[in-house]
């Protein structure tokens, strides 16, 4: 694993357990250890008093493209997978998506291996779903955002019964710490270091993944279900750092071109090496 604890150094105190990013301390006994969830951050390092904390003998592999292959090939996909990176202007040569458009439709056009990577800002979106995924959206006035409740958001036949529920289901996701200038939506093999990353899966293919995440740290994959795919999906990867799975909502699977028997499982990039190793380590890696 990446980083190592000097168990000859180590005095048990935990200080650094609740302090790594990536959960990826844990007991083994009456020991702290390191697992394969750690992504080299080297945050451990401030909390620790005793200098227990080493950098291991191996580095977590962030290579975008082997990360690609072996995610591809060891859950046998034959979908791509999708890669979102936030930042508040577009990186050189990554074009502007001038809109109007969907971020659900761009990832769908990616699981099917189609597009390069684009730029994508609040102003190109047609749907209120860029808000959900962090960079804002058109500016609308007050009256355009009333219109638009009632046409299509709150009543009967549309999304929520009401505008106090609306609010009441917005409220259990976290929300952003910023608001983002745009976020690089593209295929793994050509987003480097994203901040996350979104594939169909079958059942089958989330269980090996959700028993490889479980494997080191007993965590489990948290599924939401009820309320739109941006919201669903991305918000808590991004801003918790924690894995999730979706069956995404009506207009999110359509716009992805997702299968019946697909899901969507979105992961925080950070955590991704240690799951690429784990998939070696478990019983569906037994033939
Ligand atoms: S992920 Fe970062 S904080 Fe956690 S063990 Fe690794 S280096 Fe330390
Ligand atoms: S902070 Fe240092 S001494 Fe304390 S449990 Fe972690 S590695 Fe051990």
């Amino acid at each position: 694993m990446p980083f190592i604890i000097d168990q000859k150094i180590c005095a048990a105190c935990g200080s650094c357990v609740g302090n790594c990013p990536n959960r990826a301390i844990v007991m083994r006994g009456d020991r702290y250890v390191i697992t394969e969830m750690c992504c080299d951050c080297g945050v451990c390092i401030e909390y620790c008093s005793t200098n227990a904390i080493k950098k291991g003998p191996t580095r977590a592999e962030f290579d975008n493209r082997k990360v690609a292959s072996a995610l591809r090939e060891k859950l046998s996909l034959n979908r791509h997978i999708a890669a979102m990176k936030f930042a508040d202007k577009a990186p050189d040569g990554v074009p502007d998506e001038k809109g109007p458009q969907f971020w659900c439709a761009i990832c769908g056009d990616i699981f099917d291996g189609e597009g390069s990577p684009l730029f994508f800002r609040g102003v190109a979106s047609s749907c209120g779903g860029s808000k959900n995924i962090g960079i804002g959206s058109a500016i609308a006035t007050r009256e355009d955002f009333e219109t638009a409740i009632n046409a299509s958001v709150v009543g009967e036949g549309n999304l929520y019964a009401s505008k106090e529920l609306l609010a009441k289901n917005r409220n259990l996701f976290p929300r952003y710490s910023k608001v983002y200038g745009g976020v690089v939506i593209g295929s793994l093999e050509q987003v480097s270091r994203p901040d996350i990353i979104l594939f169909p899966i079958n059942g089958h293919q989330m269980s090996m993944v959700s028993t490889a995440y479980s494997f080191d740290t007993a965590e489990l994959i948290m599924g939401y279900a009820g309320k739109s795919t941006c919201l669903m999906s991305i918000t808590i990867p991004f801003v918790e750092n924690k894995p999730i799975f979706t069956c995404g909502d009506h207009g999110g699977r359509t716009f992805m071109r997702l299968k019946d028997e697909e899901i969507l499982v979105c992961f925080p990039y950070r955590l991704v090496p240690g799951l690429v190793k784990n998939l070696d380590r478990t019983v569906y890696a037994q033939k």
